[in-house]
């Protein structure tokens, strides 16, 4: 990290979170100056499942970013526990997701972008913008590009008057680690009326534990105790970490750049936690931000972004008509308790092996199986 920030620069990063680092190595790729400047101070935590399915982690190598074994977790797929019932599927081809801490990854991720030169400031909020750059509290940077990296409550998306979009249906989404070794070999999303638990091991003795939830007043221990085989399996773990809560949802927004203002990550629009692809999509902005920057070609990124967003969306969208319907889950998974295939199938579609516009055909085959169930 350097310690005074420059006072010109080809692209300045707002936000140093997974976003904000992917943009930084993604434009150093590209041979632009970067500095990123970001409120809090490095490592940073957040509220997060903590998983990267297998092509969220194709998109972090794509950044040149590589897990070392014994940082993270391997997981071979997901697995679905309703009340009275479980379903599970491997990820196509054998292929593997990783589960990782925040600080680890965010860790890994800022020797990354120090190491390509882009100049990384924590402890750094910014104020403000202009067009031609922008307001630290106690001086002005020049930068030819703008970047929004500012996470789910963008001050960057308002202050270039991109709007606010559609407010959607958020739930409310805790998370702590446990010290216990861990039971699965899968990332693990537990069922519930209210609620729904995510269970995925980060080491060989740690597992975090993510409840979501429409309530606002549901926080994780109450939500656990709902889910009774989670509560079950976290009986007597030592709580390790503190707990943090956020917001979570599907949220677009009708444009993610303005001039040579641009949004990235949760700034630019959110996937609902369920995918376990927010931090993957936002890899892939990145570098579909980097291509586009060259030419200035930002309106490559907008067709891009779309694109990008579409599939986690489409998942969660599908994903979520389970949410608060036990009948509904119990139809489903017993369905996908006896054609292992269409969860096998829907599971290929969610990491982008099958393309989206099998997802039509996928959702007739569940629906016509739920119905003859
Ligand atoms: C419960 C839950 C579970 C999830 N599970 C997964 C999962 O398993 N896998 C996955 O891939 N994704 C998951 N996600 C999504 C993932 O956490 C987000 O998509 C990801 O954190 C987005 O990164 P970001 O960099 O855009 O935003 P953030 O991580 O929010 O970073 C934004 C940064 O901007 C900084 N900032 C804000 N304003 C300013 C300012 N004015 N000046 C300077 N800095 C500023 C903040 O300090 C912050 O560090 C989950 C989300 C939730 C809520």
């Amino acid at each position: 990290m350097t310690a005074s920030v420059p006072k010109t620069t080809d692209v300045f990063v707002i936000g140093g979170g997974p976003a904000g680092l992917a943009v930084a190595i993604a434009a150093r790729q590209k041979g632009f100056e970067v500095v990123v400047a970001d409120g809090t101070h490095a490592p940073i935590d957040k509220a997060c499942g903590e998983g990267f399915l297998p092509d969220g982690l194709a998109a972090l190598e794509r950044l040149g970013i590589r897990i070392p074994l014994g940082l993270g977790r391997p997981f071979c797929g997901i697995r679905f526990v309703g009340a009275d019932i479980s379903a599970d599927a491997m990820f196509p081809g054998r292929t593997l997701g990783l589960a990782v801490r925040r600080t680890v990854l965010h860790q890994l991720m800022m020797e990354r972008a120090s190491q390509l030169g882009a100049k990384l400031h924590y402890g750094t909020a910014v104020s403000g913008i202009s067009a031609e750059g922008v307001h630290l509290c106690d001086r002005f940077v020049r930068a030819r590009w703008i970047i929004g990296a500012d996470g789910f409550n963008s001050r960057v998306r308002r202050w270039a008057g991109m709007g606010e979009g559609h407010r959607p249906r958020m739930r409310y989404a805790f998370r702590q680690h446990y010290r216990i070794p861990p039971w699965s070999d899968h990332m693990e999303v537990y069922w519930g009326e209210r609620c729904q638990g995510y269970a995925t091991a980060v080491t060989n003795d740690e597992v975090c534990v993510a409840v979501a939830s429409p309530d606002p007043h549901l926080r994780l221990e109450e939500g656990v105790k709902l889910l009774p085989h989670l509560s079950a399996r976290l009986s007597g773990a030592q709580a390790v970490s503190a707990e943090r809560g956020s917001l979570t949802g599907n949220r677009q927004f009708r444009r993610v750049s303005k001039d040579n203002v641009v949004l990235v990550g949760d700034a630019s629009g959110t996937v609902d936690a369920i995918t376990g692809e927010g931090m993957g999509l936002a890899f892939s902005q990145a570098v579909a931000l980097a291509e586009s920057l060259p030419a200035r070609d930002l309106a490559h990124y907008e067709v891009q972004h779309r694109k990008l967003a579409m599939r986690p969306l489409g998942m969660a969208r599908l994903m979520l008509t389970l949410d608060g319907r036990p009948r509904l889950q119990h139809r489903t998974l017993r369905v996908f308790q006896t054609h292992p295939e269409i969860f096998q199938r829907l599971i290929a579609l969610h990491v982008g092996v099958l393309p989206p516009t099998r997802m039509v055909w996928d959702g007739l085959t569940l629906g016509w199986r739920l119905l003859t169930a």
